[in-house]
């Protein structure tokens, strides 16, 4: 096995330890772990990623957010970059609700590159997990609430990936939305 698809283990398998006993708010409660693989599947399958600290980044990109796991655990497991890409796409879970929500639109023209693919990434896996399967307790109107609220943040990412934003794009063309 070359170091690449050790690198690649070393991640999910931490990620799948972190996220063990966390659910996806879908129907069926799918193990959470599906989104993180989905995801790095997402930048490798269909984006052509092949840089190792983004598809590691991608697997790990919601343990900070949603573990108990540090930046600093993840820049001694995996390094610096990898670290400093999932601090980027990882909220501030000090603010309030609405308050993450509007920096995620104010940031995402910020970020780096790596962390803007990521950010395209999860987006597209959650839109279409919210097209395939409506969360428990969701509204049609909260779910188009996020998809208005996704194409704001996608505008920030411009420029990034063409093949996921015109993916992005013909979700947010589905529901009318104008991007
Ligand atoms: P949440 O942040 O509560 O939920 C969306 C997040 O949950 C995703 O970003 C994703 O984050 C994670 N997630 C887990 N399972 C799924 C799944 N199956 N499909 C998609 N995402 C999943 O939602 P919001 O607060 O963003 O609410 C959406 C919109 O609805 C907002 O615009 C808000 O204003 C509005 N709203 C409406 C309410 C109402 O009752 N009408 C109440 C609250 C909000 P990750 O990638 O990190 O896992
Ligand atoms: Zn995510």
């Amino acid at each position: 096995m070359n170091l690449d698809s050790v690198l690649l283990l070393e991640a999910v398998h931490f990620a799948a330890e972190k996220h063990k006993s966390q659910r996806r708010k879908d129907a069926e409660a799918t193990p959470y772990i599906n989104h993180p693989i989905g995801v790095a599947r997402i930048l490798a399958y269909e984006g052509g990623i092949t840089d190792i600290a983004i598809l590691q980044a991608a697997l790990l990109h919601d343990t900070v957010e949603d573990t108990e796991t540090s930046i600093d655990e993840l820049d001694g497991k995996f390094g610096a970059t990898v670290a400093r890409i999932v601090q980027e796409v990882t909220d501030d879970k000090m603010l309030p609700k609405q308050e993450r929500k509007q920096q995620q639109i104010l940031k995402a023209p910020l970020c780096s590159h790596q962390a803007k693919l990521v950010k395209l990434a999860d987006k597209l896996y959650n839109l279409r997990d919210l097209n395939r399967s409506t969360p428990v307790g969701w509204s049609e109107q909260r779910v188009q609430e996020y998809f208005i609220w996704a194409a704001q943040v996608i505008k920030g990412l411009r420029g990034t990936s063409a093949t996921l934003e015109e993916k992005l794009n013909q979700l947010f063309k589905e529901r009318g939305i104008e991007m």
